[in-house]
């Protein structure tokens, strides 16, 4: 997944949540603050994911929110049986490794910490 296709998965999901608070409220509903968790395991960068938003974000519904975007911890399992959050370095150009912090496996079950995901919309 690439940053604009992030960018746009997020967009479309606050929308539909927005939507449906809409709907709620008689359509007198406004979008405040807008949270976006990335992923620490995700090759986007916080930046990169910032500016794709602000794009995408003027002259929208939600033109006027707030908008944060935050690191969301990784969580893999490995084989030895550790479970949790893993050391995560760079190695170059958007690449990203995540290693067992108990045996330094990077074979990792990951379960989460890959994508992007609304971390809170704050409507009123
Ligand atoms: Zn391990």
């Amino acid at each position: 997944m690439d940053v604009y296709e992030a960018a746009e998965k997020v967009m479309h999901d606050a929308l539909v949540v927005f939507d449906g608070v809409k709907k709620r409220h008689k359509g007198k509903a406004k979008v405040r603050r807008l949270v976006i968790g990335l992923g620490e395991l995700s090759p986007i960068k916080v930046n990169e994911l910032a500016d794709a938003l602000a794009t995408l974000i003027e002259g929208s519904e939600i033109d006027n929110a707030e908008l944060e975007v935050v690191t969301s911890p990784g969580v893999v399992e490995c084989i030895c049986g550790f479970s949790g959050r893993p050391t995560v370095f760079e190695v170059g150009e958007g690449k990203v490794v995540a290693e067992c912090p108990k045996c330094r496996k990077v074979e990792l079950l990951v379960h989460e910490g890959k994508g992007v995901e609304i971390k809170e919309i704050i409507v009123n």
